[in-house]
């Protein structure tokens, strides 16, 4: 004891030099993983005249590995899963194990209106190309499955012709855009962002300057005081707001992020008016282009940056060296806590109406798309827009014709009074078709919603489910009020399909993610009953009426 009492104190520990994580504002230029070497090797959007001219012609055989897996992601197509792996397979089985050798194919809508011949345009896809499938994502994009290489270049001439794309759908580039649906239409609109969402498009979306990002970066706008694009789960979002002395322009939210490690974005306090947001996207863009970590995959995306800089330092970076100009304080405008779907028939600010309707879990058809554009020309309607919540509205409706409307919609699937459950409920891709997916999503949704139509058809409070394949979180798994995480789980000593559950989270003036409660792990059988126990369990122990679920 008193030898150690006398011993010289051990030299102070030298700082670690700390280790480059591949920014190239630092000087890491040299690509650090295979990904950042295949974005090197060739620029990604350089893939689209291969597709054009050598594998669509050559077939699935002819493509390049690096290019299949990699730089096609750029055009918005990814290998899909083959059928008949389960989900224990998912970890063992490598990639080119579990192709099908056909595509998935995203198509980017960025929160545009689309007219009757778009929607026939991509109905006309999912009948002649993708066995009738069409999905409505939670991006407002329109995802196709069974995709043939040879039918590429016959898809985008008809997309294109509609006025739509694929161009860097996926991959580590500025993915789709959210806007808001009622754009240009809801009475109580701050600002209509459309402008801004067509020149961010127009400059950007295409540009090899920001085609190689250190991950994807989600962009989402909203001029509506709902926040229907939940900002607080993209890179990037603009969030309507009013100065007391410029009007209205838009708050800055950066960082935010789901997946493994979910960061709700973080305001900047600024205010930016419509017709500087496209720079200011830009900006932040290359902000993360230059400093974003390359090293680490798992460390890529721009919340990272943003969670070891603070929103200060981010802003100074971002005014100092990219925007050349100091950005106008603001106060960031109040979070509402109503839902952000937009479902149902309401007013229009010019005496029409717009009409939100809910497929379930966004699994539609192409030959619903098709019957959705002869309603469209039917009722002459402006158009469709898709929303982050897998669902789609309808613009400019007579007031005089909305019943008949609201029951033709209903005869092709498009309900617009759904059941609370069918309403706020969201699947994503899962097992089905993404080589990612540990369990079922999309059909076991449906089920769901199905069997808890019948168990609890007089619920007066929504409850929002979001049914996720595995840990990434498409469908948002950490900001539902039931958020559901794909898994193999134990059940009668053997391994079955089933989810880890996250209880109560929230978007809007409740943000936080829900609590991942170890005991609630369930079987994919047992959810029906697992969602009734809860709900019981809620109601018991609820005051009034207007307690929300969370
Ligand atoms: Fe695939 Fe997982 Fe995303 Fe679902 S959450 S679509 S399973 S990657």
């Amino acid at each position: 004891m008193t030898e150690l009492l006398t011993s010289p104190p051990a030299p102070p520990a030298r700082p670690r030099a700390k280790r480059g994580e591949g920014q190239w504002a630092l000087g890491y230029r040299e690509p650090l993983n295979k990904n950042e070497q295949t974005k090197k090797d060739d620029n990604p959007l350089n893939v689209r005249a291969r597709i054009l001219h050598t594998y669509s012609r050559l077939g699935f055989d002819s493509i390049d590995p690096a290019d299949l897996r990699g730089r096609f992601r750029w055009m918005g197509l990814y290998t899909q899963r083959a059928p008949g792996f389960d989900g224990g397979k998912t970890a063992v089985l490598s990639e080119e194990e579990l192709d099908a050798r056909f595509f998935m194919m995203r198509v980017r809508t960025d929160g545009t209106l689309l007219d009757a011949a778009a929607v026939r345009a991509l109905g006309s896809v999912g009948v002649d190309f993708a066995r009738d499938t069409a999905d409505v994502t939670d991006r407002q994009n329109i995802q196709y499955h069974w995709i043939r290489i040879e039918d590429v270049p016959e898809i985008w001439e008809r997309l294109e012709a509609a006025g739509l794309s694929t161009l860097e759908a996926c991959g580590d580039s500025p993915r789709p855009f959210l806007g808001s649906p009622l754009a240009g239409v809801a009475a109580d609109e701050i600002i209509d962002g459309t402008p801004a969402l067509e020149e961010i498009n127009r400059r950007y979306i295409g540009d090899p300057e920001y085609a190689n990002l250190p991950r994807k970066f989600k962009t989402a706008l909203t001029g509506h005081p709902s926040h229907d694009v939940s900002p607080e789960t993209n890179d990037i979002s603009f969030v309507g707001t009013v100065h007391p002395e410029h009007g209205p322009g838009f708050d800055l939210w950066v960082g935010g992020g789901l997946s493994t490690n979910p960061m709700l974005a973080q305001k900047l306090g600024v205010w930016i008016p419509l017709e500087e947001v496209a720079d200011a996207w830009a900006g932040v863009a290359a902000v993360f282009r230059d400093y974003g970590y390359r090293r680490l995959r798992n460390r890529a995306r721009l919340k990272y940056l943003v969670a070891d800089w603070g929103v200060e330092r981010f802003r100074e970076v971002l005014e100092t060296e990219y925007l050349q100009r100091r950005l106008v304080d603001c106060d960031s405008p109040v979070s509402p806590r109503a839902h952000r779907d937009h479902i149902g028939v309401h007013d229009q600010v010019d005496g029409l109406k717009y009409v939100g309707v809910a497929p379930v879990v966004g699994r539609i058809s192409g030959e619903t798309l098709l019957a959705l554009a002869d309603v469209i020309e039917e009722f002459g309607l402006a158009g469709a827009r898709l929303t982050a919540y897998q669902k789609i509205v309808l613009l400019g409706a007579d007031p005089a014709r909305i019943e008949d409307l609201v029951a033709r919609l209903d005869s092709i699937g498009l309900s617009a009074r759904p059941s609370g459950w069918r309403q706020n409920t969201m699947a994503c891709t899962g097992i089905e078709f993404c080589k990612l997916a540990i369990v079922d999503t999309k059909n076991r949704a449906r089920d769901l919603v199905a069997e808890l139509e019948q168990r609890r058809p007089d619920l007066d409070v929504p409850i929002s489910i979001n049914v996720n394949g595995c840990p990434n979180a498409c469908a948002r798994t950490q900001v539902a009020d039931i958020g559901l995480k794909g898994q193999l789980v134990m059940h009668e000593g053997r391994q079955v399909e089933g989810f880890q559950v996250h209880l109560g989270g929230a978007t809007g003036i409740d943000a936080g993610f829900g609590r991942k409660l170890r005991a609630h792990k369930v079987t994919s059988e047992g959810l029906g009953d697992y969602v009734d126990n809860v709900v019981t369990h809620y109601l018991a122990g609820r005051t009034g009426a207007d307690e929300p679920f969370a």
